[in-house]
């Protein structure tokens, strides 16, 4: 549908615009509902709110339209919103950068109770909404966990399905491929992880789930001479001899987790 700007004109001159979180309210006439209304230059009628969002949007709502501001009178495009599940859910999140939070700006507790409806006719919290409109419906027994630690956020980027993997990385300082991964939780020299019921050096865990188990005997040692860090590409196996003779060879530049070191006691 295009509008020509006569008719464009015409819905303007209309309107009392004022800022983002006025209404904008419709000044010519309206139809029993209390919906403005106007006539175009093609002789048809239009509700005035669906004018305003296909000039705001450049096209045609592919739901019904619905006013967040309950004015039906309005035509703030700020206000009308399609009616479909991911705009309104959408429309309720703070979207910002990339990178950082984008917390859940309606109701305060709908964030974290269940007060959404995802596509199986499961009840869920606006986080968990978030993950499902982004990568689909997950089972009801699979716990989202926000590697933010704010639960307001729907930002997807910060939204994770909990499992071991996702706990340990959490607590990871993540850098640039080449960097030392500093490890944030608990440790001594090695960082420590309870990682399936056992304390494990956290270096040997980030070995195990970037390349799979580790054969009886071996260790496993950092390229970087870093006790804590846990880039798996800084980390190579070894048996303690090995390990022993490199670091006699290199000069004291390999980190290993030695037996004698507790940590290390647990070998699987
Ligand atoms: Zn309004
Ligand atoms: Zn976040
Ligand atoms: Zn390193």
């Amino acid at each position: 549908m295009n509008i020509s700007n006569i008719d464009k004109q015409k819905y303007l001159s209309k309107i009392v615009v004022g800022t983002n979180e006025e209404c904008w309210n419709w000044r010519g006439n309206l139809d029993i509902d209390g919906y403005g209304v106007i006539t175009l230059s093609n002789n048809k009628s239009y509700k005035a709110h669906r004018i305003c969002y296909i000039l705001s949007n450049n096209k045609i709502p592919t739901h019904k339209l619905k006013h967040s501001c309950k004015n039906r009178k309005c035509c703030n495009p700020k206000h009308i919103y399609v009616n479909d599940v991911p705009t309104r859910f959408w429309s309720k999140v703070d979207i910002k950068k990339e990178n950082d939070c984008w917390n859940y700006i309606g109701d305060k507790k709908d964030a974290t109770c269940n007060l959404f409806v995802s596509g199986n006719g499961k009840l869920v919290s606006a986080y968990r909404m978030a993950y499902i409109l982004v990568n689909g419906i997950i089972k009801s027994d699979i716990t989202i966990i926000h590697s933010c630690g704010n639960i307001l956020c729907c930002n997807p980027k910060h939204l994770f399905i909990e499992n071991n993997e996702n706990r340990f990385w959490f607590k990871v300082d993540k850098r640039g491929e080449d960097e030392c991964w500093i490890w944030k939780g608990s440790s001594d020299r090695y960082g420590k992880v309870s990682f399936n019921g056992d304390i494990i050096p956290s270096h040997r865990v980030s070995y195990i789930l970037a390349y799979g188990d580790i054969k009886d005997g071996l260790e496993v040692c950092h390229k970087c001479d870093n006790g804590l860090c846990v880039n798996p590409k800084h980390l190579f196996l070894g048996t303690h001899k090995e390990n022993m003779e490199d670091m006699v060879r290199k000069g004291r530049s390999m980190m290993c987790s030695f037996p004698n070191n507790k940590f290390a006691l647990k070998r699987r």
